[in-house]
């Protein structure tokens, strides 16, 4: 059993750690300037809560607009320095910070749990992604270039691969440290500074990733926490001096993003919600099918953008893909998200929990069969009783148009669906305003081929699913957003094109 209470540790502006019981036991340090906040926020306290037990883990004061101004100056001041060095210097800090998140991989993935409700195991993984992503992004740093297009008469012109200045992250909260890293990683590479924004519902592991980025040698003020929700978050995207704002969340969020952005015309990278579709033919691998599905949808207590939520099975394989991912469901292990064997533990929130069994009554109601799962789960050890667990649920006999076959549910709630032919299958799967990711179970190459070339999605998936290598591109089609995170492509996301004409001869006027 790993210790539940994490240690008092230096924190962003905004944040306070409460102890066991009776008051604080730290005053906030805050990351970006410590110990020179202008005021204390706006004064709206809000309790941070540990889902596992339903424990207030600590308090987040809000971050106002002197606060926020501030956060922005500094990484205006850390870009000068930071964007004037040379990539492999770049490179030098960011390698550091992958070393210093590597030793530090069990204290960051145990704070993730006790904040987000994860298990410990998911955990360490997302921790592994996020130093994967600055390793990778490490490397890419002294890679930057333009390119060289020659002109008549010996002139030439040139292209640069320019940093844009102050970028701005703003963070969703059911990959809290990863989702900081893979935002932070591609902006420092390319000589940006970042200050960024975690979701007020999980503050917490993106301070420690200021905290380490600082210790490896960061200028001060290259990357910046500020806590808040969403009054943070728009003052932010408002700022005059931010260059662009990257943001994970929510659908009618990231419209908003958009909006706001759109008065200072800055470029926004969007990673929105999705309903994507898995699609398993009958000649599939009945084994892989299932551990797909799986994978697809009971990660992270099901709280995952790209999850294939709407299992797609052809028609003769159903019976046994139904038995079989019944069974396994059941298997799965609920409970403290500490502990080694857990596989699922306890969703963000309360209101998240009534909100995700809400979906399940209204399947119910909607004529969905509950094969298994989809009730509030309470563990048996005390201290675990207000925590926010549910059993992960399998609904069948699903129709395209019930409200969890639509709606993003964001929870631990598969929806099974029948189809006869491909050709069926695939304007079903596209039959949503979404395009985050898809995924085909099948052994006939070709057909794979053909289904993702048609699949409506950013991230298609051929006999696996939700993996999510770095030097991959992610992100979605339609409403799930654009822009990319992670692979090459995220470069071009992060700087601007400066064009360089230079004449070899002399003017050609026409006056
Ligand atoms: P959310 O949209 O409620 O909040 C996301 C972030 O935006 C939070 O930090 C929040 O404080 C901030 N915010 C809210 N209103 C704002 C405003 N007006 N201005 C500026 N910032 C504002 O989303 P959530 O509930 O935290 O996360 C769940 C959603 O995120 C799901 O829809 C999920 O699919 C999506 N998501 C997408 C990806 C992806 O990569 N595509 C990854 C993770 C989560």
């Amino acid at each position: 059993m790993l210790r539940r209470l994490p240690v008092a540790a230096p924190l962003a502006a905004g944040l306070r750690w409460l102890s066991t019981g009776s008051g604080v036991v730290t005053d906030p340090l805050n990351y970006w300037a410590a110990q020179r906040r202008p005021s204390r926020g706006q004064g709206n306290k809000e309790n941070v809560y540990e889902p596992a037990t339903g424990r207030v883990l600590c308090c987040l004061d809000p971050c106002g607009a002197g606060e926020v101004d501030q956060a922005v100056k500094a990484a205006q001041s850390a870009f000068s320095h930071w964007s004037k060095m040379s990539g492999m210097e770049r490179a030098r800090i960011m390698i550091e910070a992958a070393h210093l998140i590597e030793s530090r991989r069990e204290e960051i993935a145990e704070m993730e749990v006790v904040n987000n409700g994860k298990s410990i195991t998911e955990a360490r993984l997302d921790v592994d992604s996020a130093r994967l992503c600055i390793e990778y992004y490490a490397g890419l740093a002294s890679t930057l270039a333009g390119q060289h297009v020659q002109l008549p008469g010996g002139s030439f012109a040139y292209t640069r691969r320019e940093p844009l200045g102050v970028c701005v992250g703003i963070g969703a909260w059911n990959y809290p440290f990863q989702i900081a890293a893979w935002k932070s990683a591609p902006a420092l590479a390319c000589g940006n500074s970042m200050v960024f924004k975690p979701s007020p519902v999980t503050p917490v592991t993106a301070v420690l990733l200021a905290e380490i980025y600082a210790k490896a040698g960061a200028p001060e003020g290259l990357f910046n926490v500020v806590q808040g929700g969403q009054e943070t978050g728009s003052l932010l995207c408002h700022h005059p001096d931010v260059a662009k704002v990257s943001f994970t969340g929510s659908v009618p969020t990231g419209q908003k993003i958009m909006e706001m952005a759109s008065k200072g015309v800055k470029p926004v990278t969007l990673e929105l919600g999705g309903k994507s579709p898995l699609v398993i033919f009958e000649d599939s691998d009945l084994e892989n099918a299932v551990r797909g599905a799986l994978m697809a949808n009971f990660l992270s207590q099901g709280q995952v953008c790209s999850n294939g939520t709407r299992v797609f099975v052809q028609s003769s394989m159903l019976p046994e893909f139904v038995q079989e991912v019944v069974r396994r469901t059941q298997a799965i292990t609920i409970g403290d998200p500490l502990v080694e064997d857990t596989r699922m533990g306890a969703l963000v929130s309360q209101a998240h929990l009534d909100k995700v069994l809400s979906f399940v009554d209204q399947a119910k109601k909607e004529g969905a069969a509950v094969l298994c799962g989809g009730e509030r789960f309470v563990p048996s050890d005390p201290k675990l009783r207000g925590g926010y667990y549910m059993t992960p649920c399998v609904l069948g006999d699903c129709t395209d148009e019930m409200t969890c076959v639509k709606e993003e549910i964001f929870g631990p709630v598969m929806s099974v669906l029948s189809f006869q032919t491909e050709e069926e299958v695939l304007q079903r799967a596209n039959n949503t305003t979404m395009g985050l990711a898809a995924g085909v179970f099948t052994r006939d190459v070709r057909r794979a081929h053909r289904m993702v070339e048609h699949l409506k999605a950013g991230s298609c998936f051929i006999n696996n699913y939700n993996i999510t290598p770095v030097e991959v591109p992610f992100g979605g089609f339609k409403m799930s957003g654009f822009g990319r995170e992670n692979g090459q492509v995220t470069v071009e996301h992060y700087t601007q094109l400066k064009t360089v004409f230079v004449e070899m001869g002399d003017v050609d006027s026409l006056f």
